[in-house]
């Protein structure tokens, strides 16, 4: 339900609503607006007619029901885009974010000269994974420890934020330690207990959405990961599961623009597992610029030929320098800047 409060309603009055909306057994998610106040009473959907009673409280407005499912990842209760702080970078703001870098940590020196390459370019953070959810036992399953120690190195020496996927609830406490951004993997978009977990942290989460998600129920799992607590999400398109297969998935770029009016959060987008094929990266980054992307993800690699993991759709050092340039002339036409 939302709580609306009359423009003018006093701090006794919003304070009283939100104590009543606990002794309701609901949770009070307050937003002050520069006119109002509107409150958020989250929780057990039977039972929340109860809340209407508050339209008797002072100060109270009135009291609506929140139609969509995703109650705090929608815009109803909270209409202004909200942004992500990571570091001085604000996600969701003019300011378009670009997370660059290898699919996987591999070794020192590859980590090292591609975060110095996509520094130089104008990414803001450093991608990598060190934990990698591979389809079969018998690829490559990433560096673990050892790549968050060499992510850390890299980001000591370049100053770039460190973006890193998480598999497991357990792996929290130490991806946090090495890392700016826990990014969720397509895979375990709907890990309901991954995600929870993730409510409680303190880093910002980057959600992909599934090969198989819908858009509602990417939202769903930011929403699980709000209502417990952490509102620092950011989504992520990367591409879903079609019949096509010239493509490694097909990239959905209705998906952001939609994904903006549904939700306040920030949305980037993922060309390199969007369609896994080099070639066609640069064309789907300007492309997701001008659908209103918050960021980019983007895989590069000093030796493609030889990566452990994603060699066909990571870009060499010297193509996303030039992705870079192109990415840059779009902004202006969007109102935003790296
Ligand atoms: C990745 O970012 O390297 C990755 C594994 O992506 P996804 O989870 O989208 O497949
Ligand atoms: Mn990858």
């Amino acid at each position: 339900m939302i709580i609306s409060m009359r423009a003018g309603a006093t701090k006794e009055e919003v304070d009283h609503v939100i104590e009543q909306i606990g002794k309701m057994g609901y949770e009070a998610h307050p937003i002050y607006g520069k006119e109002r106040v509107v409150i958020g009473a989250i929780g057990d959907e039977r039972g929340k007619a109860r809340l209407h009673a508050l339209e008797a409280a002072p100060g109270v407005e009135q009291v609506v029901p929140i139609l969509k499912p995703f109650k705090l990842a929608g815009r109803e209760l909270r209409s202004d885009r909200s942004v992500v702080r990571v570091g001085d970078l604000k996600v969701g703001s003019d300011q378009f974010v670009v997370m660059a870098g290898p699919c996987s940590v591999e070794s020192r020196e590859q980590i090292l000269e591609t975060a110095d390459a996509v520094k130089k370019a104008g990414a803001q953070i450093l991608r990598g994974g060190a934990f990698k959810p591979r389809t079969s036992p018998y690829s490559f399953q990433g560096l673990e420890e050892e790549g968050l120690k060499l992510l850390a190195e890299a980001r000591e020496k370049t100053g770039l934020r460190i973006v890193t996927e998480v598999m497991t609830p357990e792996d929290i406490p130490l991806v946090s330690k090495y890392t700016d951004i826990l990014q969720v993997g397509a895979r375990n978009m709907q890990n309901f207990v991954l995600l929870k977990r993730l409510g409680q942290a303190r880093r910002p989460v980057l959600l992909k959405r599934s090969m198989m998600g819908t858009v509602q129920e990417l939202l769903m799992s930011a929403e699980y990961i709000i209502s417990q607590g952490n509102s620092d999400v950011i989504l992520c398109e990367r591409g879903i599961r079609t019949f096509e297969t010239y493509t490694r998935n097909t990239f959905d770029l209705s998906a952001i623009p939609l994904l903006h009016q549904l939700t306040h959060l920030p949305v980037i987008a993922d060309p390199s597992h969007g369609t896994g094929v080099r070639s066609l990266i640069p064309t789907m980054s300007k492309a997701a610029v001008a659908a209103g992307a918050d960021g980019l993800m983007v895989e590069v690699h000093p030796n493609p030929e030889e990566a452990f993991s994603d060699g066909a759709q990571s870009l060499m050092p010297r193509e996303f320098v030039e992705l870079m340039a192109d990415v840059r002339r779009y902004l202006p036409l969007e109102k935003r800047h790296l």
